[in-house]
């Protein structure tokens, strides 16, 4: 059997492996260029591929084409082939087929915390002892993982483009964390098709397996009356949420880890939680866990203090909800640093929070005027800059001792930066000459 895959990124070059250790004969097509690490993964496994375009002529040999999530259904070269008759599926499905027996799968999605989730989840179970590897969305891909030798649980970060290309993908716990809007482009700007995307997550599940979903979340309770999933359904509230306790199950759990800060990462931990708890972890092992996960950089990060000013980077906060929760975790008056590539974003759930919580308005992008529509009425002062070195800087000289500068964007980062984490580096570099300068003041006073 001939196996095309379209895209040599992590979650292709995975499929493309997986593909030859099961005897498939494998062509990749990239549309750009390959990178060096997973070129030479290719090439030691001797597998054929093409960059800098899909040369349909060529990809009419398949039976089966395997598609990287981040290529939509929509490319020339797929609907030619679709056209062909040419069966389609996403490299979550594939490497599925490939699952080893008795290997079990933890699923989570959601609009925002798949990975803080997806990562606290792997670090409860891993501590406790289960044999369990960790990729999706995050890290290595599902394809990937399962190149090496089984595991008993896989905990996946999936993304709604990677639930758009399963058909018996199952798997036994399943998370729907929350679904607010993001990437609508993908989904002809409806939310439906956005939500029905997220829900292809139970599409397959019995009533052995159980999928966990946040009860406050009106999109996800509207779509629930829609689904004929045979699933068990549980739910996560916010009212399991005391303080820095949480209540799971009968038991209680403390949230005093910094990496955690704010209620959506409370209620992220609820669901980590849950399911540690549906695994028969014992308490002590989960609180033991919660105590000494540490977090992916971007979401939150305390990256340091200047003259009394603490710095946060939450460059990862792409969208408005994000945006919420960072703010509504917020203790301190807040100088914040927003804006950036605006994907059509309605600010108005932030009016509340920003008018309580925010001092000065740093807008961050080539094009502010966005931000400045959404809040220039509220009388705060507005300023706008096109560096993080300069957001930094402006943003100290504008605070006071005890307040935090606050990077949580709402809005891509192509604008000025290469992605969300460069953005986050460059912010966080710029505090650390900030801290360096500090350093070198006081050593001259004392000298
Ligand atoms: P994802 O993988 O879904 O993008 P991340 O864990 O990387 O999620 O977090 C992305 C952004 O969303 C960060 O700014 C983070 O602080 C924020 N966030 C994390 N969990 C939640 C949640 N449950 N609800 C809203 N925002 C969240």
């Amino acid at each position: 059997m001939k196996i095309v895959v379209f895209g040599a990124g992590e979650s292709g070059t995975g499929a493309a492996l997986l593909a030859v250790r099961q005897g498939y004969e494998v062509f990749v097509t990239e549309a750009g260029t390959i990178g060096s690490a997973n070129r030479e993964r290719l090439l030691q496994a001797n597998i054929a591929f093409e960059e800098q375009g899909h040369t349909v002529k060529r990809l009419e040999m398949a039976d089966l084409i395997v598609k990287s999530p981040g290529i939509p259904d929509d490319v020339p070269a797929i609907r030619e082939l679709k056209s062909l008759g040419k069966e389609v599926i996403g490299e979550i499905e594939f490497a599925y087929r490939f699952l080893p027996p008795g290997g079990k799968i933890i699923g989570i999605t959601g609009s925002n915390g798949k990975t803080t989730t997806t990562l606290l989840t792997y670090h409860l179970l891993h501590v406790a002892g289960l044999d369990v590897a960790l990729g999706g969305n995050v890290g290595r891909s599902f394809a990937s993982l399962l190149l090496e030798a089984p595991r008993d649980w896989y905990v996946l970060e999936l993304s709604s483009f990677q639930l758009d290309g399963i058909q018996n993908f199952r798997p036994d716990i399943a998370m729907i964390l929350n679904i607010t809007p993001d990437h609508l482009d993908r989904y002809e700007y409806r939310m439906e098709l956005y939500a029905a995307s997220k829900f292809r997550i139970v599409q397959n599940m019995n009533a052995e397996g159980i999928c966990l979903v946040n009860a406050g979340d009106d999109t996800i309770q509207a779509r629930l009356a829609l689904t004929h999933s045979m699933n068990q359904w549980e739910s996560i509230a916010d009212t399991q949420i005391q303080g820095e306790e949480l209540l799971s199950a009968g038991e209680q759990f403390v949230l005093s880890n910094p990496m955690l800060q704010g209620r959506h990462n409370a209620l992220n931990a609820l669901f980590a939680i849950r399911t540690a708890q549906l695994l028969g972890i014992p308490s002590d092992r989960i609180q033991k866990g919660l105590d000494s996960f540490v977090n992916h950089p971007h979401r939150l990060e305390p990256v340091g203090t200047v003259e009394g000013v603490a710095f946060i980077n939450d460059s990862k906060a792409t969208n408005t909800d994000a945006v919420f929760y960072a703010l509504d975790a917020m203790k301190v008056p807040v100088i914040w640093i927003v804006g950036g590539q605006d994907k059509g974003n309605d600010y108005n759930s932030l009016i509340p929070l920003v008018r309580e919580k925010v001092k000065v308005i740093v807008c961050m992008g080539l094009d502010n005027r966005p931000i400045l529509e959404a809040f220039g009425h509220l009388g705060k002062p507005i300023i706008e800059v096109q560096s993080a070195q300069k957001a930094v800087n402006e943003s100290l000289a504008l605070a006071e001792k005890g307040d935090v500068v606050l990077l949580s964007p709402a809005c891509a980062s192509f604008d000025l930066f290469r992605n969300y984490v460069d953005r986050g580096d460059q912010f966080r570099s710029a505090v650390a000459l900030l801290q360096t300068k500090e350093r070198e003041r006081k050593e001259n006073q004392k000298g």
